[in-house]
């Protein structure tokens, strides 16, 4: 978009979620629009404005083929996917994904220095970043030798994470944050501690899909997802792979079922001042809490730092306590 200044920042790029809310907004390529930034930051497209328009707008068609392999576009409810499991656009978005704060938490390999790296076959896939070389990185252009020493630190610094951002890194269709929170839950508790990434391949390699559903909130088509993700070759071989480069799951308290917080379900909206969201929401999973993404009736409480958004409406239309963060603090102590 033509940069504009909403709330003190410049924005140049706003979300339209998906084809969707394209045509539930009318949007054409070339429009006027209203931008509003949500309580979470986000800045989005919120009304478009007709009245402005010149008639050069074009009508926006999602493409019927993959721009990077040409493989057919498959419709998923609102989502539209490259069909081709092995797409290099998809292995790249997955690489991205895996170094990602909510995953691996790689500092320094960021979605340009993952492109970099797999153009220069450096890495092929995820389990090579684990055996990068300081002399392979330090030859590239634009990278010293300094640099090339400080991401190899830190990426053997960074090789044990916790069960539920292990399975999220997997790139899992239709397992997100939440759904890996409640996986990992379950699959603890199969197979005592889970410390090996082959652990983890072998508790889901013995659950059905019919098993799967018994979890609450994943229902037939995440149950056949993940199935079938657990029983293809190719991934049984990268789990295998990455527990070879040395990637262990880490102990940790979040996936006691008991502890002071057990049976509270917390929602997160705005900015905390002391610590990040996603270190927030393991300390109340390590005290034996949950977390969600939405407000409803189950929820137990809101946790609402600066620039709340729309969650916080929704708890005060349901009657849902709020926290504000030194509360918050108080009851993680
Ligand atoms: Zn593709």
């Amino acid at each position: 978009m033509r940069p504009v200044g909403v709330g003190g920042i410049t924005i140049t790029h706003a979300t339209l979620h998906n084809a969707d809310e394209i045509e539930r907004l009318g949007l054409k390529i070339g429009d006027t629009v209203v931008v509003s930034r949500a309580g979470d930051v986000i800045p989005q497209v919120t009304k478009v404005l007709k009245e402005l328009r010149s008639g050069k707008e074009k009508a926006f068609k999602m493409p019927a083929e993959c721009p990077v392999d040409g493989s057919p576009v498959v419709r998923d409810g609102a989502i539209y996917r490259c069909g081709n499991k092995l797409c290099g656009a998809r292995h790249r978005e997955m690489l991205h994904h895996f170094t990602a704060r909510s995953t691996f938490d790689i500092r320094g390999l960021g979605p340009q220095i993952i492109d970099k790296f797999l153009d220069e076959g450096l890495i092929a896939d995820a389990a090579d970043i684990f055996t990068l070389k300081e002399g392979d990185i330090a030859a590239l252009e634009r990278f010293g030798e300094r640099s090339a020493k400080n991401i190899v630190k830190e990426v053997q610094s960074k090789k044990e994470v916790p069960l539920a951002r292990f399975i999220s890194s997997l790139s899992i269709l239709h397992v997100g944050e939440e759904t890996a929170n409640v996986l990992a839950q379950r699959i603890a508790g199969l197979d005592g501690e889970i410390s090996k990434p082959t652990g983890v391949l072998k508790a889901f390699r013995k659950m059905a899909p019919e098993d799967l559903q018994e979890i609450p909130d994943i229902g037939p088509k995440v149950s056949d997802s993940i199935h079938s993700w657990f029983q293809e070759k190719r991934n049984q071989e990268f789990l295998k792979k990455l527990e070879r480069v040395g990637v262990r799951i880490s102990r940790v308290r979040t996936l006691s079922k008991s502890g002071p917080l057990k049976g509270r379900v917390f929602v997160l909206t705005g900015t905390l001042a002391s610590l990040e969201r996603e270190d927030a929401k393991e300390k109340i999973r390590a005290l034996g809490g949950a977390t969600s993404e939405s407000v409803s009736k189950k929820t137990t409480y809101v946790v609402v730092g600066d620039n709340p958004g729309s969650k916080y409406d929704k708890a005060k239309e349901l009657g849902v306590k709020t926290l504000d963060e030194g509360e918050f603090l108080e009851m993680l102590k």
